[in-house]
């Protein structure tokens, strides 16, 4: 099996099995630009070296002698031969890119005798052993593990004793010196002389490479950017040229375009009399590419013509090495450039009026997940200073403001004109008035599902939860972070998207939509047919996704509305009347409240469906936490303090909050189990909307209800409510209005027997929404609330599992309930419409899988709908 490729054998569709570097360096061999000849060991060649226990076989190093003499024969040079020795590069080169991840070496096959049979051809002796002292520095650190700053402190030295300011201020007489140095650190530090042998060299540096992609930085950088493991890495081995000869040569980087604003100008630096990473380590102050056009002007045009003819050829912005030796350009590596968000979109836009993309091409190179940097105020960099910790990116955004450490303090701060972040350790619904007052959420318990994540996404705020760094002391109004004391009112940044809590009130950035996203959008909508609705409960959060390009709301949660200070008393009047008549009392209370929420969200969603969910949660969470109350109870009772009646008051509140606790309220009396057994509530909320919509009408607005019945697992739940629906709508409107209203009645599919049985559900279904937030739960048997901090993490660490399927879709099992549900559905009832309205339905795999699976809308929070209009094209292409 053939493990080693000339660049000559290469092209750039190789990638898997050459890596990005391998395959790209052949293809620009082909192409016949000035690439110094070269061969790359597969990926494949190094996965079986792990395979065998990180071993070179010796069917892999008799091709790795047959590629070299093919080199040799190239170049007319002999590899550790001493008159005109052959140099090579040893340069890792993965499929997915990974800059400055794993390692390279440069100048391998120097030793004390090749060392001299190069200056001797080139009579610079200054140059040869310059050479020399680099290959025993990155050889010491990558393949022997000595520490730069060994060979630095060394350099360092030396200079000084040699009144050297600069590198290229050192005399050979210098260099020398210093490789004797090195010589002996290598000895000191492994115990071992630095290899003579250049074969010895050459497969050390291979087998480093090859380890190099288990560092630590390269794992964590592709867990981070979510790459496989199993890849494995490529190693090409390569010709030198030397950009470090004198002053016609030269060594720098270009881009195409310039990667963070987008702009088509050629973009780039360098640096004269330099090797490799001189560059990019800051040895010295590089040029702008500009002045290498009054420099070296035949060269520049020469880089300038390569670039454009890579960027036709590859059809995207490049990012390319060059390396000139004695006034003769070589390239190095290309690559597409990384670029922040704002120019991959102006860059995708101009390269589809340039020509050189189609719409769909363009669409389906926007990596989605970085929108989030476009929609939401970003923080200046530079004025960063002191990160205290960093917890899970939950809601992306930024978000400055004054500590508080409870929701109360948080709304009061806030109505006196202050901004404030709330960090609590975890949050609840009874935190929400505290949330709606905060600019941004911080916790220190819970992950990326936790109630304050789910919200503040809901919410479009800023939020980082998770972060275990941080300690909040409720009782003295503190929190340590970073080693430091934090009281309420200091101020402090969080930045949701990377999770950094950031000590005092940075600058921020105003997010906007460009023109460049707004052409993009308008191009995946052309080219999408999975629709887009959000979830939003309240008409400010309707208008804004309206703007996003809304074509719905998939979810409105009626529960949100209830917990506003001036309702929660009420709603709380209502959950614990002793009779009928007193819960009556409580519900007319509620109901015009319910239905001025309605009418606003109808009208701003004029003509578009509204999918209203009848109330879902467990009655108990609105409710006083029930340790709280017992406190209280035992103090009134044996403290005597507090008046007779307040002790009577608290005895009784104490007695209906313990009746209706439950030990597993997810699973408990909540959803249509709640509507079925006390049908007065889901009435009112029924009334509440047919009033809304009638009054609707009359002002000429088209209103286009959609009513969901919550956590359905048996027909004959559906059946009961969707005739109290009819039965109640048909009153409120009347024989006209009723025949001129559109609504629908359907069920969140959320409780896997539902899904099973939808043939049976359908019936009196018209619609079928996913919850897949609960679906998921219960299909796994995960309790949302728990299996995040206790053992979700883990098992995505160890790989148990590919992703926390709370955040990403799991296609396999909750994704086999859907498809049974959606066919099972459609094959009794055509017409069924479908969604889904979890936390999924703003994830950009998940949209995938519910394009796949012929859904018809996906609903997700505001500020995610550009995503989703976007990921909802790639799907189609
Ligand atoms: P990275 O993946 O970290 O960019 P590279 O393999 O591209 O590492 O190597 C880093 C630098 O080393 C290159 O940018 C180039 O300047 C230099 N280099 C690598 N191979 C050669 C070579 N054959 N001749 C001259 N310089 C080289
Ligand atoms: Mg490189
Ligand atoms: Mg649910």
């Amino acid at each position: 099996q053939k493990q080693v490729l000339l660049f000559q054998e290469g092209d750039a569709s190789m990638k898997t099995l050459l890596g990005g570097k391998g395959a790209n360096l052949a293809e620009m061999t082909r192409a016949g630009l000035p690439v110094p000849p070269g061969f790359t060991i597969t990926t494949e060649a190094c996965l079986t070296f792990f395979k065998v226990g990180n071993k070179i076989s010796d069917e892999l190093l008799d091709q790795i002698s047959a590629a070299l003499k093919e080199l040799e024969k190239q170049k007319g040079q002999l590899f550790g031969e001493a008159t005109n020795p052959l140099l090579v590069s040893v340069r890792s080169g993965s499929v997915s890119s990974m800059p400055g991840m794993m390692d390279t070496i440069l100048n391998l096959g120097l030793n004390d005798l090749t060392v001299q049979g190069l200056a001797a051809l080139t009579s610079n002796e200054t140059f040869a052993y310059d050479c020399y002292r680099r290959l025993m520095q990155m050889f010491g650190n990558v393949v022997l593990g000595i520490e730069s700053y060994h060979f630095e402190q060394l350099l360092h030295r030396l200079k000084e004793e040699e009144g050297a300011e600069h590198d290229q201020d050192m005399s050979a007489v210098g260099w020398k010196l210093l490789v004797e140095d090195y010589k002996k650190c290598i000895v000191a530090k492994t115990g071992r002389a630095f290899p003579q042998d250049v074969y010895e060299q050459l497969r050390m540096a291979i087998e480093a490479v090859f380890k190099s992609w288990n560092n630590p930085r390269a794992q964590i950088y592709r867990k981070i950017n979510r790459i496989p493991d199993d890849q494995g890495t490529a190693v090409n081995i390569q010709s030198m040229v030397f950009g470090n000869k004198g002053g016609n040569c030269g060594t720098g980087v270009v881009f195409t375009r310039n990667p963070s604003t987008g702009e088509n100008t050629f973009f780039g630096e360098y640096l004269i009399n330099a090797q490799g990473e001189d560059v990019v380590a800051g040895i010295r102050t590089p040029l702008a590419i500009a002045a290498l056009k009054e420099e070296m002007p035949e060269i520049y045009e020469q880089l300038f013509a390569a670039s454009k003819q890579l960027e036709k050829h590859y059809k995207d912005m490049q990012d390319i090495e060059f390396t000139v030796e004695n006034n003769k350009l070589y390239l190095l590596q290309t690559r597409n450039g990384k670029r922040n968000a704002q120019a991959a979109l102006k860059i995708a836009v101009d390269l589809v009026h340039e020509g050189l993309l189609s719409k769909q091409e363009a669409i389906g190179r926007i990596e989605v997940s970085h929108l989030d940097q476009l929609l939401h105020r970003g923080i200046d960099e530079e004025a960063i200073k002191d990160v205290l910790a960093k917890g899970l990116p939950a809601s992306p955004g930024a978000a400055v403001g004054q500590l508080v450490f409870d929701a109360d303090t948080a709304a009061e701060w806030n109505r006196a004109g202050k901004t404030v972040i709330l960090a609590r350790n975890e949050t609840t619904p009874e935190d929400i008035h505290g949330v709606i007052a905060s600019e941004g959420i911080l916790t220190s318990r819970g992950g990326m599902t936790s109630h304050a994540a789910v919200v503040a996404r809901g919410m479009g705020k800023p939020c980082v939860c998770g972060c275990e760094e941080v300690r909040i002391m409720l009782d003295d109004k503190q929190m340590t972070a970073g080693g430091r004391i934090m009281e309420e009112g200091d101020w402090i940044t969080l930045d949701g998207a990377t999770g950094r809590v950031i000590l005092g009130a940075m600058p921020l950035r105003e997010a906007k939509m460009t023109d460049e996203l707004l052409i993009i959008l308008n191009w995946a909508d052309e080219i999408r047919t999975l629709k887009v609705y959000a979830n939003a409960d309240n008409p400010e959060d309707a208008k804004i996704a309206r703007l996003l390009g809304a074509q719905g709301i998939g979810l409105c949660r009626t529960e949100h509305m209830f917990f506003s200070p001036t309702r929660l008393p009420v709603v709380q009047q209502m959950i614990l009347a002793d009779t009928k008549e007193k819960r009556m009392q409580a519900l007319a209370q509620l109901l015009p409240m319910q239905q001025s929420d309605f009418e606003g969200m109808f009208e701003e969603m004029n003509g578009l469906p509204v999918t209203i969910r009848l109330l879902d949660p467990p009655l108990h969470e609105f409710l006083p936490n029930l340790e709280d109350l017992q406190k209280r109870h035992i103090q009134l009772t044996y403290e005597l303090d507090g008046t007779d009646s307040e002790r009577e008051e608290t005895a009784d509140l104490l007695r209906k909050v313990q009746a209706l606790h439950e030990t597993n309220p997810m699973l408990g009396q909540r959803g249509c189990r709640l509507g079925i057994v006390f049908p007065e509530i889901y009435d009112m909320q029924i009334e509440a909307i047919f009033r809304a919509a009638s009054k609707c009408m009359n002002k000429g607005i088209r209103v286009i209800p959609e009513i969901m019945i919550p956590l359905v697992g048996h027909v004959n739940e559906l059946k009961v409510l969707r005739e109290l629906v009819d039965f109640v709508a048909e009153q409120v409107l009347g024989n006209d209005k009723f025949r001129e209203c559109p609504y629908k009645v359907g069920t969140m599919i959320e409780v896997p027997r539902a899904a099973l049985t939808a043939r049976q559900i359908v019936a009196y279904a018209d619609f079928f929404s996913f919850g897949t937030n609960d679906l998921t739960q219960m299909t796994y048997g995960y309790s949302r609330d728990d299996a995040e901090g206790k053992f979700l993490t883990h098992y995505v660490d160890r790989k148990l599992l590919p992703h926390n399927p709370f955040q990403v879709l799991d296609t396999e099992g909750v994704g086999q309930l859907i498809e049974i549900a959606v066919n099972g559905g459609r094959s009794i009832k055509p017409s069924l419409k479908t969604g889904i309205c979890g936390e999924h339905g703003g994830d950009k795999e998940s949209i995938f899988f519910c394009h796949l699976t012929g859904l018809d809308y996906v609903s997700c929070s505001p500020f995610r709908i550009p995503l989703a209009r976007i990921a909802a094209a790639q799907a189609f292409i």
